[in-house]
């Protein structure tokens, strides 16, 4: 009788598990762990599709939903607060509309604006949002101290003119610059004919 061996280490253990229906898938615990690791579907040896079995931790996914609560309550509470805390204070149209446009600006400008800076200007979305954090809170800290229409100026240069319109201007620049690439090669391609270059000999003068 052959007693079966470990297909990877070769070893012989008290223990071993069988991973597929052909004879020789057999695995200790130790190499039984690192085959899991590696995220394989087929069989290493007769290349049939394993029999896979996910087990979800439901610890992880209440802790990455608890995350992305808590980022998405500071990322809106960092630029909504000033406009719901004006509004409650000193209760204008203004600050109502503020409220309204950011509400819109952060749940569908925000993001194209994000992946568009990390595709074109290699900065990473965890950079950006970093940036954004500290420079959002630490100017928030002063504009609830300031007066009305020092505080809306201020405002206005971090959580509208830097965080927007300054990464939508750079955006805006770098395609123009592509496209008058493309312009550029379009009309080089329409206005050039190649020509083999040519020296005209007469049969006189040789
Ligand atoms: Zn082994
Ligand atoms: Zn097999």
């Amino acid at each position: 009788m052959t007693i079966p061996i470990c297909f990877m280490c070769r070893d012989n253990y008290d223990d071993l598990y069988k991973i597929c229906s052909c004879f020789d898938s057999v695995l200790c615990r130790e190499c039984l762990l690192i085959t899991n690791n590696t995220n394989i579907s087929r069989c290493p040896i007769c290349r049939r599709n394993l029999k896979i079995k996910v087990i979800t931790d439901k610890c992880i996914v209440t802790m990455e939903i608890f995350k992305k609560i808590f980022f998405i309550l500071f990322y809106f509470g960092m630029s909504l607060s000033y406009p719901i805390y004006a509004y409650v204070k000193y209760n204008d149209k203004y600050h109502f509309y503020l409220f309204l446009s950011m509400f819109f600006v952060n749940i569908f400008v925000d993001r194209i604006i994000i992946n568009k800076m990390s595709q074109e200007m290699i900065f990473s979305d965890k950079k950006l949002y970093t940036f954004k954090f500290i420079t959002g809170y630490l100017s928030l800290l002063s504009i609830f101290f300031m007066k009305k229409n020092l505080a809306d100026l201020m405002y206005f240069l971090v959580f509208i003119f830097i965080f927007y319109l300054l990464p939508i201007t750079l955006i805006s620049v770098l395609n123009y610059i592509d496209e008058l690439k493309v312009v550029k090669e379009y009309i080089k391609n329409k206005s050039r004919t190649k020509f083999i270059n040519y020296e005209l000999v007469s049969n006189l003068s040789i």
